[in-house]
C-alpha cells in the first residue's frame, strides 16, 4: 500500500477523536471528552447528539445496523444487530439511533454463561456503553463497545472487572505518587501490547478434518518426516501467499484503528505472529478480540484457515500470547522505566517491588487467568513457560536488589559490551534486560512480559489479576508510608522487606529445565498447578476472594460464577474432543485401515494364486499388525466412550473436572497413540484425512 493510502486508511472505520471533533458541536464534544477522560455521567441530551452524529457518520460509510459489542464469559465477543430503520408516517423509513440506544442495550442474554448469576426469573442482562473505547464499523454494522451486566449489577462479561481492576490500580498508584510529591498527575493507566501467535493452513485440508472443525486442534496425526527441528521457519522468509494474507489483514486492522506493527514467522512450520503497538489495557483488550476475529475472517478470503488454538498440533510448538504490560501516568511517564541509575530511583524500585510482591502473593491467580483445556497442553511442555510462575529480572536488577537487601553498596557495573566475533558488525551495548524466552514473567527494560497466555485467551483475565494484585501491593505500601514518621526510612525498610520476603519468585535461569521445577517447588515453595482442574478451585481461596472483593474488582458471587464457568468450559471442551475422537476412530480410521488390510490381503491372495511358492511376508506382517491395531483402537474407543459416559454420574463440577483430567484425557492419549501408529503403516491414499505433513507444509 502507498504511504498516503496507509495514513488515509488508518482508523477510517473508527468514530475516534478526530471524527468526534468534526461532527459534534463544541459543547457536546467537551461533555463527551469529560465522560471519556474522567468518567463523568453522560447527560441524555448529550447522548442523543452523540448517537445522531455516530449514526450519520456510520450511514455515510455504508452501515445499516448497529450493535452493542461485548465480551461475555465464553471468551469470544458477542453482538446482536439492530438496523437503524424506523418507520415514518408516510409509510417509508428513516434511519434513527437514539442516545438511549447508544447508552444501554438489552440483549436477550439467557443463553450466555452466567454460572448461576442470573436467576431464571430475571434472564435479562443489559449492555452499557464503554465510552473510553471508540465505536467502529465492521462490515455494515456500527459496533458500540459495551460492558455486559445482570440487572442485579453483577458483571456477566470480562470487560467490567477489567475496568474495575484498572480503577483499583489507578487509585492505589495515585496514593503512592502523591507520597513521592507528585501533585500534577491526574490518573495512572496500565498499557498492554499483546503479541499474538497463530497457524495458517489451507482451507480445503481443514474441511476434511473433523477434529479441527469441532475442536480447533488435531486429535490424531502421526509425526511428519519434518517438523520444526531445523529451526528454519522462525523469522524465515514469508511465503507470498502468507504475505498477501498479512497485507490484507493489516489493512483491515488499520481501518479499525488497530496498530498492527510487527509480523513474522514463528518457530513451528505454518506458525506466525502479529504484534500491535501497545495501548491502554481495555482498548488493547478490545483490539485483541477484534484482531483474532479478523484474522479468521481474512484467512477465509485467502482460502486459508487461521487456527488460534493453543495446541493445534502435537510435536511442534503451540501458540501463545505475550502480554506486555506497563503502568504509565496521564503525562506519559512510564512508572516501570528504571532511569539512568536504577538504584537511585526509589519510585521505580517501589513499583518494581510492588510487581514482585504481587506475582509472588498471587501466583495462583496468574496461573488461573490463563487456565484452559487448550493451554494445559502448552505450559510446562518445553515450548512455553512452565506452569510455575516466576519473574525474570536480569542480572543487573537482581544485583541491585541483592545489594539493597544486604545493605551492600551496589558496584555500578557498566553494561557489558557484547562482542560479536565478526569484524564487520559493530560493537553494541548488550541489553542487560531479558532475552530469556523461557520465563513466564519477564522484565524487559520498561515493561513486564507475561508469557503464559494461550493464543485464544482473552487478555482481559490476565490483566484483571495483574492489575488487582499490583493494586494490593501498592495499597499495603501506601497504608504504611502514609502513616510513617520518616518517609525515606520507611520506604527503604519496605523495599528491603519486600526483597527479602519475595526474592524466591525471581529466577533468571532456564525455565524449561527440569531441575528448576524441582527447585521451585521443593526449595522455594512456589506453586505448580499443572492443569486447569488443579488451579481453578483456588480462585475461591479466602485470600483471593478477600483481595479481589476488597478492591471492588469482583463480588464474591461473580467469582463463584467464574470458577464454575471456567471448569464447565474445560469439561465441555474435553468432552467434545473425546466424542470427536470416537467419531473419527469408528467412522474414518477403522474403516480406512480395514480397507487397506483387505486390499493387502487380496493382493497377497492373488500373488499366491499365481504361484504357491511366492512369499507374501510383507503383506502378511502388515495385515497382522494392522489387524491387531484395529482391535486395540476399537477397544480403546469403547473405553473412552465409557469414561465419558461415566461423567454423567458426577454432578459436582470440580469432581467432574478431576475425572476428566485423570480418566478421560489419558484414554484419549492411548487411543491417539494407536491410531498414529496405524497411520504410519497405512498407504497414503487410504488415510481418510490430510496428514500432519499436508497441514503443516500445505501453504505454498
Ligand atoms: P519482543 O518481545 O518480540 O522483543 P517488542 O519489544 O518489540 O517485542 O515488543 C512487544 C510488544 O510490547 C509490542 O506489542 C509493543 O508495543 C509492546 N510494548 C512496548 N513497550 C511497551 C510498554 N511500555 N508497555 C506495554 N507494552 C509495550
Ligand atoms: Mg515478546
Amino acid at each position: 500500500m502507498e504511504q498516503q493510502k496507509v495514513t488515509d486508511v488508518f482508523g477510517s472505520m473508527v468514530f475516534d477523536d478526530r471524527v468526534m471533533r468534526s461532527t459534534l458541536s463544541e459543547d457536546i464534544y467537551r461533555s463527551l471528552k469529560k465522560t471519556i477522560e474522567q468518567g463523568a455521567q453522560l447527560d441524555l441530551s448529550v447522548a442523543n447528539a452523540v448517537a445522531d452524529a455516530m449514526k450519520e457518520w456510520a450511514v455515510s460509510k455504508g452501515a445499516t445496523h448497529y450493535t452493542h459489542w461485548f465480551q461475555p464469559l465464553t471468551g469470544i465477543t458477542a453482538e446482536k444487530h439492530d438496523s437503524f430503520i424506523t418507520p415514518s408516517p408516510d409509510g417509508r423509513i428513516i434511519m434513527e439511533f437514539s442516545g438511549k440506544e447508544l447508552i444501554k442495550g438489552e440483549p436477550d442474554a439467557s443463553s450466555f454463561p452466567s454460572g448461576g448469576l442470573r436467576a431464571t426469573f430475571e434472564a435479562r442482562g443489559y449492555t452499557a456503553w464503554d465510552p473510553t473505547s471508540y465505536a467502529f464499523i465492521k462490515g455494515k454494522t456500527l459496533c458500540i463497545p459495551t460492558a455486559f451486566c445482570s440487572y442485579g449489577g453483577e458483571a456477566l462479561d470480562k470487560k467490567t472487572p477489567l475496568l474495575r481492576s484498572m480503577e483499583a490500580l489507578n487509585k492505589q498508584a495515585m496514593r503512592i505518587l502523591r507520597l513521592f510529591g507528585n501533585t500534577t498527575v491526574k490518573c495512572v493507566r496500565t498499557s498492554v501490547g499483546p503479541e499474538q501467535e497463530y497457524f495458517l493452513i489451507p482451507k480445503e485440508m481443514y474441511d476434511k478434518r473433523k477434529d479441527l472443525i469441532y475442536t480447533g486442534r488435531t486429535l490424531f496425526g502421526a509425526k511428519p518426516p519434518k517438523g520444526q527441528e531445523l529451526d528454519d521457519h522462525y523469522f524465515g522468509v514469508i511465503k507470498p501467499r502468507v504475505e498477501a494474507y498479512m497485507a490484507d489483514l493489516n489493512e483491515e486492522l488499520w481501518k479499525l484503528g488497530i496498530l498492527a506493527k510487527t509480523e513474522h514467522n514463528e518457530v513451528a512450520p505454518a506458525q506466525h505472529e502479529l504484534a500491535p503497538i501497545y495501548k491502554t489495557t481495555n482498548i488493547a483488550t478490545d483490539h485483541n478480540q477484534l484482531t483474532m476475529e479478523i484474522m479468521q475472517k481474512v484467512a477465509a478470503r485467502h482460502n486459508l484457515v487461521c487456527l488460534l488454538h493453543e495446541k493445534p498440533f502435537a510435536g511442534v510448538n503451540g501458540s501463545g500470547k505475550h502480554n506486555n504490560w506497563s503502568i504509565a501516568t496521564d503525562k506519559g511517564v512510564n512508572l516501570l522505566t528504571p532511569g539512568d541509575t536504577p538504584e537511585d530511583n526509589a519510585q521505580f524500585l517501589l513499583f518494581l517491588c510492588a510487581v514482585l510482591k504481587a506475582v509472588d502473593d498471587y501466583q495462583d491467580l496468574l496461573r488461573i487467568a490463563v487456565a484452559t483445556a487448550g493451554n494445559d497442553h502448552r505450559l510446562g511442555a518445553n515450548e512455553a513457560p512452565p506452569a510455575v510462575v516466576s519473574v525474570f529480572l536480569g542480572d543487573e536488577l537482581t544485583a541491585i536488589l541483592d545489594a539493597i537487601e544486604n545493605d551492600k553498596p551496589y558496584s555500578g557495573r557498566k553494561k557489558s559490551v557484547l562482542k560479536l566475533g565478526v569484524d564487520v558488525l559493530p560493537y553494541f551495548q548488550k541489553d542487560t534486560t531479558d532475552r530469556n524466552r523461557t520465563s513466564p514473567f519477564a522484565f524487559t527494560g520498561n515493561k513486564f512480559e507475561f508469557r503464559m497466555l494461550g493464543s485464544s485467551n482473552s487478555i482481559a483475565c490476565a490483566n484483571i489479576m495483574l492489575n488487582s494484585a499490583v493494586a494490593e501491593s501498592l495499597k499495603q505500601y501506601a497504608d504504611r508510608l502514609e502513616g510513617a514518621e520518616d518517609f525515606n526510612t520507611a520506604l527503604h525498610a519496605m523495599i528491603k522487606k519486600t526483597i527479602k520476603d519475595h526474592k524466591r519468585i525471581i529466577f533468571n535461569g532456564n525455565g524449561y529445565d527440569e531441575s528448576w521445577i524441582k527447585e521451585a517447588t521443593e526449595k522455594r515453595g512456589l506453586l505448580n498447578y499443572r492443569t486447569t482442574p488443579d488451579c481453578m478451585p483456588h480462585l475461591l481461596d479466602k485470600k483471593n476472594v478477600d483481595m479481589l472483593t476488597a478492591h471492588g474488582v469482583y463480588y464474591e458471587s461473580e467469582l463463584k460464577s467464574r470458577c464454575e464457568i471456567m471448569l464447565d468450559n474445560y469439561c465441555k471442551a474435553v468432552i467434545i474432543e473425546a466424542n470427536t475422537m470416537t467419531d473419527m476412530a469408528l467412522k474414518q480410521i477403522i474403516p480406512a485401515i480395514e480397507e487397506y488390510t483387505t486390499a493387502l490381503a487380496e493382493s497377497a491372495a492373488k500373488k499366491k494364486a499365481v504361484a504357491e511358492a511366492i512369499s507374501c511376508c510383507y503383506e502378511q506382517k502388515t495385515v497382522t499388525k494392522l489387524s491387531v491395531l484395529i482391535d486395540q483402537i476399537a477397544y480403546r474407543t469403547e473405553e473412552l466412550t465409557a469414561a465419558v459416559a461415566s461423567l454423567a454420574e458426577t454432578g459436582d463440577i470440580v469432581e467432574k473436572s478431576y475425572a476428566i483430567r485423570d480418566k478421560v484425557l489419558p484414554k484419549m492419549s492411548q487411543l491417539r497413540a494407536l491410531a498414529d501408529e496405524a497411520e504410519s503403516m497405512t498407504a497414503e491414499k487410504y488415510w481418510p484425512f490430510p496428514t500432519y505433513g499436508d497441514l503443516l507444509f500445505g501453504v505454498r
